[in-house]
Formats: structure tokens, sequence, C-alpha cells
């Protein structure tokens, strides 16, 4: 067996688990261990049952106390015990698991491991893992387990033991980079390096690991980048696009005038438009910088010298809110162009007439998802494609309209917040245009970080809120263990808050679990504001703008990143309403204060996430995935900003060259247009 063979091949795994995994993208041997643990599940020395901590995961060891009960809710079952010990009594319950009754006799000893929260003023343990008797513990005891990014229908455990099977059977290579670079940054082996990820042998070695095969990412992708670029060599521009007056018109009847940053990016971008070479520009401005308008004063410039114009977006609910506000923009101000939108879940009929016209030229600019790009749709002269919020497209997108013959403008828009030195390490030769500068008219969001004792005024906040005619997002505790399990919490959480809410408002919630449709047509519900709560797990669009709401509640706020705190906080603040971003935290450590306090002195998306990395120091490398933007399976832009600069650095020494570039970088993620 080699990295190269079937997982077929590792003992255990038959058919039906071979057709698991490919589902999660594994088809060999060298896949399945490069799916690397998501983080690891640390079996910690148990703590007594009267020092347990609020909000955190901890094991407690002592003997069932009493009998046990079992509630008759058919619905859902809950069976509570309690644990006691010398330092006091734990209330522990269970969902849905009737049968554990039976193993929790009365005296006997237990190690029951779950999280610790607060319910009503009682700290228990909710849904733990329980080991009976409690020596099961032992085995676990200090280990690291690694959890694994999973799909439907395949457990954890699965993973765990084709891996280890894997590397029973395999001989791993020793090495796949230069010595010299290998000696110059002190990594570690890769044999190493792949043990030490899935199964360390304590948080040293893991942080070893990562660290080489962090650098192993971003050197391909570094390499990959350069190798692109030397391919392209300034391609000329084929869609020379002339200054019109009717945009300057159109721009003195829009109801604000740009702010400085906006007027700088859209002069750089005409110039470019109408100069030698085709355009391939970067825009990057954090949330509600206003990107959108740009967008749209490039796309009629285009269209009124006789081009399409095309915008992509990552989804269909922000491709069809950029179909609207562009359609009615269009109505107002008398702009005599057809908009057409192309998404995926439009039928087949509807599809084949927006072909027909898009081919015929009768459409001018079209909106959409990357149903823009498909093969069956040809256009007639497309002159420039702007993709929004860039990170879900690259090379391939690009090379499918070269294919079609055409060299448009590209133009990418990105919120996410990083420093100029680093957008140019990850997108290679595309000129950057930068927004630095918020619209002048915000109200600047209030924040405030409180803890759940605060909880009932929230929602009376809320109520009010929702009351004067707004809306409001309220993002539920993650559920680290499962997406099951988080869709359950959100759900329950609806319910709860619908009830303590009252009639007339309409609480509804969005999750993991929900197919893209039901998604969709949720967040369309809230846009239009018959929806005014929405509970939410993180899966909310970014991008998404609906100006109405001005609530965004965060609970278990100390669980997440700071950088994805901002973007979230990115979603209210963009009307002409206050805003406010209600922080809830269960912890109330200084730390927590703290780091949440940063949110509340800048507005700065890279600044925050650094500044949260200096608290948490390096150490605390289990937590939290800073930037979710630019998806590297391992490394990490924030986290690992110093990696990527000596990768970068790497990239240029002369013993690079023997690194075969492209076997493993996903080209989804090399942007370079
Ligand atoms: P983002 O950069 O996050 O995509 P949007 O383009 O969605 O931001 O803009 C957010 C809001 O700000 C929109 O409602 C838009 O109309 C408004 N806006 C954009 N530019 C200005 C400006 N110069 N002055 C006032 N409001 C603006
Ligand atoms: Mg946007």
């Amino acid at each position: 067996m080699n990295e190269d063979s079937k997982i077929r091949e590792i003992k255990g795994i038959g058919e039906k688990t071979e057709k698991l995994f490919r589902n999660m993208g594994i088809e060999t041997v060298g896949d399945l261990l490069r799916c690397c643990p998501r983080g690891y599940d640390i079996y910690e020395d148990p703590v007594p049952a009267g020092e347990v901590l609020e909000g955190k995961v901890m094991a407690v060891k002592g003997s069932v106390w009493g009998s046990v009960q079992v509630s008759p809710n058919r619905k859902m079952q809950v069976t509570t015990a309690f644990i006691k010990d010398l330092t006091g009594t734990l209330k522990v319950v269970w969902f849905r698991m009737p049968f554990l009754r039976n193993t929790l006799k009365s005296g006997s000893s237990v190690v029951v491991r779950g999280r610790i929260v607060n319910r009503k003023g009682v700290l228990l343990m909710e849904h733990p893992e329980l080991f009976a008797p409690a020596e099961k513990y032992e085995e676990k005891r200090n280990t690291m387990q690694p959890l694994y990014p999973l799909t439907a229908g395949i457990s954890n455990q699965t993973v765990i033991k084709a891996v280890r099977e894997a590397l029973s059977q395999l001989n791993l290579k020793k090495e796949t980079l230069p010595d010299a670079i290998r000696k110059k940054y002190h990594l570690c082996e890769y044999n190493y390096a792949i043990r030490g990820i899935h199964f360390p042998a304590n948080k040293e070695m893991f942080i070893l690991a990562r660290e080489r095969l962090v650098f192993e990412e971003f050197l391909e992708f570094v390499l990959a980048i350069r190798k692109l670029k030397e391919k392209k060599e300034h391609t000329s521009n084929t869609c020379p696009v002339k200054r019109k007056e009717e945009v300057d018109a159109f721009l003195t009847k829009l109801p604000f005038e740009l702010t400085g940053a906006q007027k700088k990016v859209w002069e750089e971008i005409r110039e470019n438009m109408g100069g030698p070479y085709a355009m391939s520009r970067l825009v990057q401005g954090d949330v509600g910088s206003g990107k959108t308008i740009v967008a749209v004063l490039a796309l009629l410039e285009a269209v009124y010298n006789g081009y399409q114009g095309a915008m992509m977006a990552p989804t269909e609910v922000l491709a069809k809110q950029h179909y609207e506000s562009i359609a009615q923009m269009f109505g107002k101000y008398d702009i005599p162009f057809q908009v057409e939108l192309l998404t995926g879940s439009m039928k087949a009929k509807e599809k084949r007439e927006a072909y027909e016209r898009i081919e015929s030229g009768k459409a001018d600019l079209i909106i959409g998802t990357h149903a823009l790009i498909q093969e069956k749709v040809s256009y007639k002269n497309l002159g420039l494609v702007i993709t929004d919020e860039q990170h879900r497209f690259g090379v391939r997108q690009r090379e499918a309209l070269a294919k079609k013959g055409m060299m448009p403008h590209i133009l990418v828009m990105s919120a996410t917040p990083i420093p100029r030195t680093l957008a140019i390490i990850l997108y290679g030769d595309m000129d950057l245009s930068v927004i630095d500068e918020l619209p002048k008219n915000r109200h600047p969001i209030k924040n405030c970080v409180v803890d759940t004792g605060y909880r009932k005024t929230a929602y009376r906040f809320i109520k009010n809120q929702v009351e004067e005619g707004r809306q409001c997002y309220v993002i539920c505790p993650m559920v680290e263990e499962s997406e099951a399990l988080e869709a359950e919490n959100v759900t329950d959480y609806s319910a709860m808050l619908a009830e303590e809410l009252g009639n007339g408002i309409s609480v509804s919630c969005l999750h993991g679990k929900m197919k893209q449709a039901e998604k969709d047509d949720i967040m369309e519900r809230f846009a239009r504001n018959e929806i005014q709560v929405l509970v939410s797990t993180t899966v909310i669009e970014v991008g998404i703008n609906v100006p109405n709401a001005t609530v965004m509640m965060v609970e278990n706020a100390e669980r997440f990143g700071l950088a994805q705190l901002h973007q979230l906080r990115g979603r209210v603040g963009r009307g002409r309403h206050q805003s406010y971003c209600i922080f809830m935290s269960a912890s109330k450590t200084k730390e927590t204060k703290k780091r949440l306090s940063i949110l509340n002195h800048s507005n700065d998306g890279f600044y925050i996430a650094s500044e949260d990395l200096k608290l948490r120091g390096p150490g605390d490398l289990f937590g939290i995935r800073q930037s979710g933007l630019l998806e590297f399976k391992l490394g990490d832009i924030f986290q690992d900003a110093k990696i990527l600069q000596n990768a970068s650095e790497a990239a240029q020494m002369p013993e690079a060259e023997e690194i075969p570039v492209f076997s493993r970088v996903n080209h989804e993620n090399v942007h370079i247009l």
C-alpha cells in the first residue's frame, strides 16, 4: 500500500464506507492522511464536582447518588442523575437516552464528561459522555483524540480507525520538502508531522506537526501563484471602455456622495478599463464600505460602451439581492438597460429564455451565481466580470471564460481585511484597490459585552426594536460536537425565543443542516421583513445586506474568534438607524473581557485578529479558526501570518524549484485572474 492506493485497501473499509469517504472527497490513502482533524478533544484529569466552571467541558468522577429520573415527555425524554464526590453533588442530564437508567446504578462509580451550563442559576452538566465503570476513563485520560470534519453517515470513530489502520500499514515517505528549506525554518520531518497531526502524543508534538504542514500548504500555494504569474504576461485590452458622461450623471443623482476612498478606487478602475491592458483587479474594503456601488458604476460604464457586464455572487441569496437592488436603481434613474438574473435554481424554461437574451445581446447586465459561467451560457460581447466576495471563485472560472474566447476585464471584490503585504502574496499579480473609509452618515454601532444575567434584558431590548419596526439577528451558541446537535440547539433556542417575545413577532432559524433552497428562502423572507428575528449559527451569509436589521446578539461570544465576531457585527449598522451589537458571554474572566473589548475599540478586521492572537498567545492553537474566508485546509492567514511570510520567503530559495507544484494545491483557492 502507498499513498496513492485506494482506501478500499485499508483493512476494515468496505464498499459502503468507501462511498461515504468519497462524499468527503477522500479516495486515496493520501487523501485520508491529508484530511486533518479540525480540533482535538483532550481528556483532562477529572475535577471535583464542587469546582466545575460554567461554559467549560470538564470531567467529573463520582458515584451515582440516589435514583435516576427519566422525564415522561415523549418528544424529548430527559434522563437526570446526580453524581456525588467529597466536594459536592453535580446534576447531570441526558437527552433522548432513557436506556442510561440501566447503566447508572445507584452507588456505582462513574466519570461523566461534558459541558457545564447554567440553567436558572444552577450549574449542571448537559449530555455528557459517560464512562461506567470509572476505570474506563483511564484509557483516554490525557490523550488527544482527533475530531475530524465529517459528513452524514460517517462517525468520528470510523475515521480514527481508518487513519490508525492506514498509518500502521503504510511506510510513510520520510520527506517531501528540500532539506535546506526544512533546516532553515526548523520544520519537523514529513512522517513525524503526519503522525503528529492525527495522533499527537502531546501538545508540543501537535504544534510542531501543524507548523510543518501549514508551512508546506502555504509554500505550495505561493509557488502555484508564482507559476501562474510567470505564465501570464499582460493581456492587452480587447474591451476598451471609454469614459461616459451618463455614468457621471448617474452619480450625481444618487442620494449620497461617494466617500473619498470610493472615488479613488472608481478612478483606478476607470483608468484601468480604458488603458492598454485588460483589468485584473482586487477591490478590498471592509464590510459596509460600499463596494457594491463601485461595482455598479463599473458595470454601467461597460454597458454604456456597448458591452455586456456580469456580476457573480457566491450564493443565490446574494445574487438575487444584487439583482433586485440594481434593477430597482435602473428603474428609479431611468437607465435604459436590461438587467437579467441567472441562478442555478431557476426552472429549465426560465433558464433557456435567459440564455437566449444573453446570447442575442438583449440582456445588458447579467447578475447571478456561478451559473453565469457555465458551458451553456454564451455571451454576445462580455466586457466586464465582477465577482463579489471572491473567495469562492478562482482560476477555473477564469479559464472557463477564456475558453469561450473572451478576455473581459475582471474585478474581484473582497471584504477580507488583510494588510497589503499579505494581499500581494495571496493575490499574486492582481492590482489592488483599497476602500479604506466608511461612509460618513453611519451611526457607529453601539457595542456591549454582557454576561448571561443580562439575557432577559437583551430580549426585552430586541422586542422593543422589533416594535419600532427593526429586525434582529441572534447567533446561537456553537455545539462543537456535532452539526446535528447544533441544528437541534438552534431550533430549540428559536422556539424558546419566539415564546419569550410573544405573538406578532416572527422568529425563524437557520443552520448548516438545512438544504440550500431552504436557507435561501428564509434569508429572503428575512430580507422582506416577513421574519423579524433570525436565530442562526454562523452559517448566515457573508455580504448579506438587510439595512433594517439593527441588533446582532451573539451568544457565547467568548467562543468565537474576534475576526469572526467582526464579520458578524458587519451584518448590522448598514442603514440609517442606530445599530447595536450585544456580545453575550458566559465567561466572567478578565481575559474574555479584554479580548471582547478589542472589538469596541477598532473596526479594522486585521488589527482585531492580530490583537486577539496576541492576547491568546501562540500556544492556543486549538480553538478558533479566524478567517473562514480564504480557505486553507490547515493554515489560517491571520493566526499563521508569520508562517505565510516564511513560506513566501522560502519560495524564493533555489531549492524551492525542486518542489512539484499543483500536485496538491486546491485550484479553487488560487486567485490569479
Ligand atoms: P459592502 O462593501 O459591505 O458590500 P455595500 O456596498 O453593501 O457594502 O454598502 C452598504 C450600504 O452603504 C448600502 O446600503 C449602500 O447603499 C450604502 N452606501 C454605499 N456608499 C455610500 C456612501 N458613499 N454614502 C452613504 N451610503 C453609502
Ligand atoms: Mg457586499
